[in-house]
């Protein structure tokens, strides 16, 4: 059986940390402020809504929420990205995605304020991620992944790391961070030839593809750290990630690490959230 990396002691961990950050915002008269802009009533926004509310509230960060009909024209989306980025109040905000197909979702992204895109979604943010300016926030999910192998003392200087995925919210950006820290990365996408083959040969595999279980045991081999993105339903209904547990749990062996779903990396990225919030807060109060 592979070790499981749970989600929870890195909450935990960071928790404290956030925690005594909010504290001293909160001594100086700065109430950390999140703003989430939803479009529509998705049930996996609103349950991620409820928790990022939860979250904050336990931490001492105000939430304030803006919610606009799935038929919203974009001219609206847009005002409220206005007043948000205007409102000296909310030091970051989280919008929930994809939007409405008929919203361009990249305009509407690269009008939100740096210094408040605290899930790195606007282009001027990934540009930080990309160049290593450390311009900006990373996406959130993608810093998670980071959290969670510093959390257990995994290294990936050196080693090969095979990222299954390429979209700008999770596949590229964590493939950069990590090649920043010195991994040699290896993006693979749905294209991609021979990818049990090529998962295989890697020190430690990110899984982001939105494909429910769709890697097994021919993916895995003894000794690997996977990190599974992945938040998706099976037929039942029941939420899984892309990776096969139960497979790739024996093929890992005992030498082997996987982050479960759930209780892996979704409740470190709504921490990540949080942090993000709070260092908005802090640098916007030492300017
Ligand atoms: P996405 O935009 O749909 O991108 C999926 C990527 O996976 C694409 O690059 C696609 O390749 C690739 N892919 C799809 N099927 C594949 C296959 N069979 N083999 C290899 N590659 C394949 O999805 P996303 O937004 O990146 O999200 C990915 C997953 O992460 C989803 O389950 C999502 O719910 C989850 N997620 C989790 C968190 C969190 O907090 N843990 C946050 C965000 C997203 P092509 O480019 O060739 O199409």
């Amino acid at each position: 059986m592979a070790k499981l990396l749970t989600g929870k002691e890195v909450v935990a961990a960071m928790r404290d940390d956030v925690a005594a950050r909010v504290e001293a915002l909160r001594a100086h008269g700065v109430v950390p402020t999140l703003a989430c802009v939803r479009v529509g009533e998705r049930p996996d926004d609103l349950s991620y809504e409820r928790s990022a509310t939860k979250r904050a509230e336990e931490l001492g960060i105000a939430v304030r929420s803006f919610a606009l009909p799935a038929d919203a024209p974009e001219s609206e989306l847009a005002d409220v990205i206005r007043s948000v980025n205007e409102d000296a109040s909310i030091h970051g905000c989280l919008m929930f995605r994809p939007l409405p197909p008929h919203i361009d979702e990249t305009r509407i992204c690269d009008m939100l304020a740096p210094e408040k895109d605290i899930d790195g979604i606007s282009r001027a943010s990934l540009a930080g991620v990309f160049t290593g300016s450390g311009h900006g926030f990373p996406p959130a999910t993608a810093q998670a992944c980071l959290e969670m192998l510093d959390h257990y003392g995994i290294s990936v200087e050196g080693k090969h790391v095979v990222v299954v995925g390429r979209s700008l919210v999770i596949g590229r950006p964590v493939a950069m961070m990590l090649l920043a820290r010195n991994a040699s990365v290896t993006i693979c996408h749905s294209r991609t030839e021979d990818l049990p083959e090529l998962m295989r040969l890697a020190d430690v595999v990110v899984c982001a593809t939105g494909r429910a279980r769709a890697f097994g045991a021919s993916c895995f081999r003894a000794g690997q750290v996977v990190l599974d993105v992945g938040i998706n339903f099976d037929k039942a209904g029941k939420l899984c990630g892309d990776v096969d547990f139960d497979a790739a749990c024996a093929a890992l062996g005992e030498a082997g690490a996987v982050t479960p779903v759930p209780r892996g990396l979704g409740s470190v990225t709504t921490s990540v959230t949080m942090a993000h919030v709070v260092r908005a807060a802090e640098e916007r109060a030492a300017n």
